[in-house]
């Protein structure tokens, strides 16, 4: 592998790095997969509010009548997505940020 600071290739076992001696980002520890779990998390989040908190206060007044209820339930889904992807990518973005600082610091 190569080290990321001084671009020299390592060894895949090796923690640290031999020319620079910082350490190496590990298998678990990069900056793209910390993006992916924080993303992850943030879109779960963001699922279970919608799910306990938003969609039970939208539902104040039923539509009654058949394409209302179609509508209203194409508008939540869609907002429903919006909102489950701009928290994914809010995440994703937090999370590659702090990966960056984590793995550099590391
Ligand atoms: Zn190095």
């Amino acid at each position: 592998m190569q080290c990321p600071h001084c671009s020299s290739l390592c060894m895949e076992a090796d923690l640290s790095c031999f020319r620079c001696g910082r350490s190496l980002p590990r298998g678990s520890l990069t900056p793209t997969r910390i993006a992916n779990w924080t993303g992850a998390i943030f879109a779960i989040l963001m699922f279970v509010f919608l799910v306990t908190v938003a969609i039970p206060r939208m539902e104040g007044s039923p539509p009654n009548d058949f394409m209302s209820i179609v509508a209203n339930d194409i508008a939540m889904n869609m907002a429903n997505y919006v909102f489950l992807f701009g928290a994914w990518f809010a995440g994703w973005v937090i999370g590659r940020v702090v990966g960056v600082v984590v793995c550099r610091a590391g």
